[in-house]
C-alpha cells in the first residue's frame, strides 16, 4: 500500500503590538488580572465602534512579504459569525476574500510548501474552567493576530515541525512576534489526511488544541496512522470529503472526534460595514519591503559563503540578535579565516553559557584573532569567556596573568634547565624510555604556566638532554 500524507497547517500569530486589533486596550494580557485590560469595543457592547490598528495591519504585510507573497492593495474586513461564550461580539472580525496577503512560499530542504494567505484578525477571550464553573476573562479579546494559511504541500511530521520552525525564525526576524508556541503566542492547526496507493483520499481532519512543537508532529503521527487503519477497516468510504475536527489529547498522545466541520457558509461571512477597506499603496509596500531585515536563508548563505559548515551558519543565523552580533564582528575583517575563528568561539565557549548578547564586544575578537600565534588555543577560549564576564581587554588579561607562550628559545630554554634539575627521577626514566619526555613536558608547561608552546618545549628538552 502507497501512503502519502497531505498535510496543512493554520498558524495564529498574536502580534505584540502595545494596543489591540480595534481599540486602544493594552494588548499585553499574559499573567494579568483577569477582565482589567477591556473596553467597550472589545467586550461588544453595542454601538461601540472598532478601529483597525495601523501597526499591526502594517505587520501583517511586513510577514507576508517576508513570506514571498502577493500584497493586497485593496482589502477589507469581514464578520465570521459563530456563537460562542469568549466571543464577546457573536461575530470575530477577519479576512476571507481579501486579505493583506496572499501567494508566498517557504522552502524546506529544496521542497515548497506554498502559503495561501496570511490575514489580518482579533483574537477571542479565553474560558477559565475552574470548580466545574467556567469563567470568562476577555483581556485577550481583540489582541491582533495572523494567521496564515499553508497549502497542503507537507509531506510528513518531520517537515511540518521544520516549516513551523522556519515560520518562528522569520516572524522572529522581522519583531512582530515572540511566535512561543508554549505561551501561545502562536498557535498551530494541522490538517492531515493520507491519499492511499495514489487513488483513494482518507476524510480530511482538522486537529485542535496542539500546545507544542512535539505535539504537533505526535497528532500528526498519530492521525496518518489512525486514518490508514480506519481505511483498511472500512474500504468503502472513497474519496469522502467529510471534514470532521479532532482534538488532541497529550497526556493519552491520541487524537478525539470533536465534531462535524461546519462549512464557511455556515459562518454567514460578511463585509465589516463600520471598518472602510484599507488601503495600501504601490509605494507604501515597497517601503515595507525595503525596510524588512536580512531573513535566515540569506544570512546563512552568507555564512556558508564564508566557508562556514551548514551546521554552524544554520546555528548562527537561528537568533537574529545572535547572528547580528556575529556580523558586527566579521565586519572588522573580512578573511574566511577570522569568520572560523570568530564562530568557533561564538558557538564554542560563549554558547555554552546564557549569554547577554550586549556584552559581547566584536573587538575582543579580532585582538585574540591578531594575536593567535602567541597563544594557544585553550588560552583563547578562556580568554574570550573571562573577558566577557569581567568586559576587560583578553589581551590585557592575557598579559597580566603570562598566558602568552613563551616563543622567545632563551626564556624556555632557561626554564626547561630548571625542570631537568628538579626532576632526576623523570630524566632517568627518559634515558631508559625517551616516551617518558611527557611527564617533562608536562613540568615544563606547568612551570611556564601553560604558555609554553609544547612542541619547542619538547624539541628543547631533548636537545638539553642529548
Ligand atoms: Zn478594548
Amino acid at each position: 500500500m502507497k501512503i502519502t500524507p497531505i498535510i496543512g497547517l493554520e498558524v495564529h500569530v498574536e502580534l505584540k503590538t502595545q494596543s489591540k486589533m480595534f481599540c486602544g486596550c493594552s494588548a499585553d494580557h499574559f499573567h494579568v488580572e483577569a477582565n482589567t485590560h477591556t473596553c467597550p469595543v472589545c467586550l461588544g457592547l453595542p454601538g461601540a465602534l472598532p478601529v483597525p490598528n495601523k501597526t499591526a495591519c502594517e505587520w501583517c504585510v511586513k510577514l507576508g512579504l517576508a513570506l514571498g507573497c502577493s500584497i493586497n492593495e485593496q482589502s477589507f474586513f469581514e464578520r465570521k459569525n459563530y456563537f460562542y461564550p469568549d466571543l464577546a461580539k457573536g461575530y470575530q472580525i477577519t479576512q476571507l476574500q481579501k486579505p493583506f496577503a496572499i501567494n508566498g512560499k517557504l522552502t524546506i530542504d529544496d521542497h515548497e510548501i506554498r502559503i495561501n494567505r496570511a490575514h489580518m484578525e482579533e483574537d477571542t477571550g479565553k474560558s477559565v474552567h475552574v470548580d466545574g464553573s467556567t469563567l470568562l476573562d476577555f483581556n485577550r479579546s481583540g489582541v491582533p493576530l495572523v494567521e496564515i494559511v499553508s497549502e497542503p504541500d507537507i509531506q510528513s511530521a518531520k517537515e511540518a515541525k521544520k516549516y513551523l520552525n522556519k515560520l518562528q525564525q522569520i516572524i522572529r526576524y522581522i519583531g512582530i512576534s515572540d511566535a512561543d508556541i508554549e505561551k501561545g503566542s502562536m498557535r498551530c492547526e494541522p490538517t492531515v489526511n493520507v491519499c492511499i496507493d495514489d487513488q483513494f483520499y482518507t476524510p480530511l481532519v482538522e486537529i485542535k488544541n496542539v500546545a507544542s512543537l512535539t505535539g504537533v508532529m505526535n497528532a500528526i503521527d498519530f492521525e496518518i496512522n489512525r486514518q490508514v487503519k480506519q481505511f483498511e477497516e472500512d474500504r468503502q468510504q472513497k474519496n469522502s470529503s467529510n471534514k470532521t475536527t479532532r482534538g488532541w489529547d497529550a497526556d493519552k498522545n491520541q487524537t478525539f472526534l470533536q465534531r462535524e466541520k461546519e462549512g464557511s457558509a455556515d459562518y454567514r461571512y460578511f463585509p465589516e460595514p463600520d471598518i472602510p477597506p484599507i488601503i495600501f499603496s504601490k509605494e507604501k509596500i515597497e517601503e515595507i519591503q525595503k525596510n524588512l531585515p536580512k531573513l535566515p536563508g540569506v544570512k546563512i548563505s552568507e555564512y556558508k559563503m564564508l566557508g562556514l559548515s551548514d551546521y554552524d551558519a544554520n546555528l548562527l543565523a537561528e537568533d537574529k540578535d545572535f547572528s547580528e552580533i556575529f556580523d558586527k564582528i566579521i565586519s572588522l575583517d573580512n578573511s574566511n579565516e577570522f569568520a572560523k575563528f570568530s564562530a568557533n568561539l561564538l558557538l564554542g565557549p560563549l554558547k555554552i553559557i546564557e549569554i547577554e548578547i550586549e556584552k559581547i564586544n566584536p573587538e575582543y575578537f579580532k585582538k585574540l584573532f591578531d594575536k593567535k600565534s602567541e597563544l594557544s588555543s585553550t588560552v583563547i577560549k578562556q580568554l574570550i569567556l573571562d573577558s566577557y564576564q569581567s568586559g576587560l581587554d583578553p589581551l590585557e588579561i592575557a598579559q597580566k596573568q603570562n598566558l602568552f607562550q613563551i616563543s622567545d628559545t632563551g626564556a624556555l630554554e632557561k626554564l626547561a634547565k630548571e625542570v631537568i634539575e628538579t626532576n632526576p627521577k623523570a630524566v632517568e626514566d627518559y634515558h631508559k624510555n625517551p616516551l617518558a619526555i611527557g611527564f617533562l613536558v608536562g613540568r615544563l608547561m606547568k612551570v611556564s604556566r601553560g604558555s609554553a608552546n609544547p612542541q619547542s618545549g619538547k624539541e628543547i628538552l631533548e636537545k638539553l638532554l642529548k
